[in-house]
């Protein structure tokens, strides 16, 4: 991605950062001493984009996903998977240590919460995970909204948040249900139990992030299944299943 004329750059520091599993870090970022805070506000389900010096004359630009909420959490975080052989995600997770400071370009991104009271349902797959995270933790502490997150991961101690999000079950009794689905013993999803899962629903909003076959799948058995259009939502960057 290449820096937008006339956005500004945000100095960001790295706060500290949380190993998630195998090849996944979360990386706490927090404005760095002179920077406007203001310019990382952001909404829950946005994209923080971070400009990585890769090499010392050529930085490459990459979008991360905040998994982070703006109201319960108190820093932004973005949580970021290794890439075998890309140079961003690599530098990242071996070069980047605390106190770092990186320059940003400030969160953007449209796949934030619809403004209505319906139930929310939120399919996630691998790294999809970080902007249903982030919407999943917004909704539970700004509204009463139910939210039920249907999420597939290959093995437990892979699957990044599975923890923190049995924790929020526990918290919020009643209105969050996880559906955890470890492909690799349970295998993958499939539409049969998308329909399953979303007719037991009162016109749930549809979130839906993972790789494109993933995003297709869901998608096509929601329509299916008679959903409106207009009450799926997917995450438009369409991000390429290796980095999932
Ligand atoms: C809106 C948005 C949100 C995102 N959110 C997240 C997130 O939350 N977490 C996350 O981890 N990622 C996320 N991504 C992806 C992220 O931006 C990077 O693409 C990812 O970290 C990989 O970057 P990289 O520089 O390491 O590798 P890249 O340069 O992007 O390469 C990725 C892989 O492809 C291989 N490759 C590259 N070029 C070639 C080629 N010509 N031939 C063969 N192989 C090739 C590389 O070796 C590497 O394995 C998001 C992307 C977008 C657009």
């Amino acid at each position: 991605m290449n820096r937008p004329a006339g956005v500004p750059l945000v100095h960001v520091s790295i706060d500290r950062i949380v190993e998630e599993g195998r090849d996944v870090k979360t990386f706490v970022l927090e404005p760095a001493p002179g920077s406007a805070a203001r310019l990382l506000d952001y909404r829950a389900g946005q994209f923080l984009t971070l400009r990585l010096p890769v090499g010392a004359d050529r930085p490459v630009m990459r979008s991360y996903s905040i998994s982070t909420c703006p109201v319960s959490d108190p820093r932004l975080a973005v949580t970021v998977k290794a890439a075998p052989g890309g140079p961003g995600s690599n530098w990242l997770y071996e070069k980047a240590v605390p106190g770092m400071t990186l320059e940003a370009l400030p969160p953007t991104g449209q796949f934030t919460l619809d403004e209505s009271d319906s139930e929310i349902l939120l399919f996630a797959a691998g790294l999809g995970i970080t902007p249903l995270y982030s919407l999943c933790k917004y909704a539970l502490a700004s509204s009463d909204r139910k939210v039920r997150l249907h999420y597939s991961g290959r093995h437990r101690d892979t699957t990044p948040f599975v923890g923190a999000l049995e924790e929020l079950e526990r918290a919020h009794r009643g209105r969050m249900r996880l559906d955890l689905r470890l492909t690799g013993t349970e295998g993958r999803l499939d539409a049969g139990t998308v329909r399953d899962v979303v007719t037991a629903m009162d016109a749930p909003t549809t979130y839906v992030c993972g790789p494109p076959a993933y995003q297709a799948m869901v998608v096509d058995a929601l329509l299916a299944a008679g959903r409106p259009p207009a009450s799926v939502r997917t995450d438009p960057a369409g991000r390429p299943p290796r980095t999932r």
